[in-house]
């Protein structure tokens, strides 16, 4: 395909694409001349990023080829600052938490075309080979493996061996064309069964004949779409395109400019009429709008069953600051915020959470990440109203702007003006 290479070429900096099969996997960091060990040294790698020079690469999790993710910018900020393609927050603490004022942090997110861009090609290049993999595994006809029920021993297909298992055993594993990566997927049912856990509710119990007699008659004889390690073997989740950040949807300032005609439509914001009374606070789970906080609060609790203040009262200013920015993704992506289940629409997400009593915060592994500092929505009325239990005075928490050719204005913006 042609045309995607031409684009990855102008989008590159200059240099060649850099090969992701290279034998060696030694990946520099972004900024210094530390190397590391992909895939094994990932973690620590982005956690350098964080902790050294205070970036935070946004939904890394779902950078398909982060290897050639991180090639591209390694080149990119040879020549130029973070400033020039991130985002830019300052934050009152240092990386390891220790409080501090005004330090400054930086998200690099799909926001930026370019970053947008290469997202998508790296998607579509990931998705190419994923799909070869698949045609592979759906004409390969030299599979043989020993049933996981019985002793028979299934050569040919890979979808023989799947419709063994469905056929004589009850047990789906999901249909042979919508699949990918079979043999590890087959191996992960094997482990699950050998260490007596339910496929499907993780559940563990003392021993196989309990096991199957649990999973016959709760109809766990199958994959839990909702387990994330699972979506790596389902083609489909290869396809869908996800454009988290969110820029691009300012819906509070929009809806704003609905109701009323603003005079001045010019770029410029007027921050000199800043002012909490007109900020309209916008319900973490729905549409609707409060005044001041605590009707908000309200709102939630009697139509949501949430109580914010019980559910984040021992939590630090910051850790709120991410569960606001956490749920408001979840939200604009049509996630649940509990399951992580996907919807098409705002109302089926919403009848979802309200039937299974999902409106909640979610857990601490998912929202408390770096990322999460930076707000969802840049005009999020709500973050500036989360008090500090430690801190009398006031506290700053604004996103500065981020389109490119005002990041210098962004700079000079006072910061006075912002403090609540
Ligand atoms: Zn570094
Ligand atoms: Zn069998
Ligand atoms: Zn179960
Ligand atoms: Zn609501
Ligand atoms: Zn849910």
């Amino acid at each position: 395909m042609e045309s995607k290479n031409e684009i990855i070429n102008s989008l590159s900096f200059g240099k060649e694409a850099k090969e992701s099969k290279n034998s060696k996997k030694d990946i520099q960091c972004l900024k210094c001349e530390r190397t590391f060990e992909f895939p094994k040294e990932k973690d620590v790698y982005l956690a350098h990023l964080y902790l050294t020079h205070r970036l935070v690469i946004s939904d890394v999790q779902d950078i398909a080829i982060l290897e050639d993710y991180l090639g591209y910018w390694i080149e990119g900020f040879k020549d130029h600052e973070f400033e020039e393609y991130c985002t830019t927050m300052l934050l009152d603490q240092l990386p390891d938490g220790t409080p501090s004022k005004n330090e400054k942090y930086y998200l690099l997110s799909d926001i930026v075309p370019q970053d947008y861009e290469l997202r998508k090609n790296l998607r579509t290049k990931r998705l190419e080979s994923i799909l070869a993999q698949h045609q592979f595994e759906i004409t390969d006809r030299n599979f043989t493996k020993e049933c996981l029920y019985c002793r028979d021993v299934i050569t040919g297909l890979r979808s023989d061996y799947l419709e063994h298992l469905f056929q004589k055993h009850f047990l789906q594993l999901g249909r042979p064309e919508n699949l990918v990566f079979i043999d590890e997927l087959i191996d992960i049912v094997q482990k699950n069964l050998e260490t007596l856990k339910c496929l499907y509710c993780e559940k563990i119990f003392k021993d196989r004949s309990t096991l199957k007699e649990h999973m016959r008659k709760k109809g766990h004889k199958k994959i839990n779409p909702n387990i994330q390690l699972y979506d790596k073997y389902f083609l489909v989740n290869y396809k869908t395109e996800k454009a988290k950040h969110v820029k691009t949807m300012q819906s509070q300032a929009e809806e704003k400019e609905d109701e009323k005609l603003e005079p001045n439509s010019d770029q410029e914001e007027d921050w000199s009429d800043w002012d909490e009374e007109t900020v309209q606070l916008t319900c973490l789970f729905c549409k609707s709008k409060s005044s001041d906080f605590s009707s908000l609060k309200s709102h939630m609790m009697i139509d949501h069953g949430v109580n914010f203040d019980e559910v984040t009262k021992d939590l630090t200013f910051y850790q709120k600051i991410k569960i606001v920015n956490y749920v408001r993704r979840q939200i604009h992506i049509l996630r649940c915020v509990i399951c992580d289940e996907k919807f098409e629409t705002f109302e089926s997400l919403s009848d979802h959470m309200k039937i299974e009593s999902h409106f909640g915060i979610g857990e601490k592994k998912e929202w408390d990440k770096a990322e999460f500092f930076f707000p969802t929505y840049e005009d999020d009325g709500v973050l500036c109203l989360l008090d500090d239990p430690n801190e009398k005075d006031e506290v700053v928490i604004i996103p500065e702007d981020n389109r490119l050719e005002r990041n210098k204005d962004a700079e000079s913006l006072s910061l006075e003006s912002f403090q609540l």
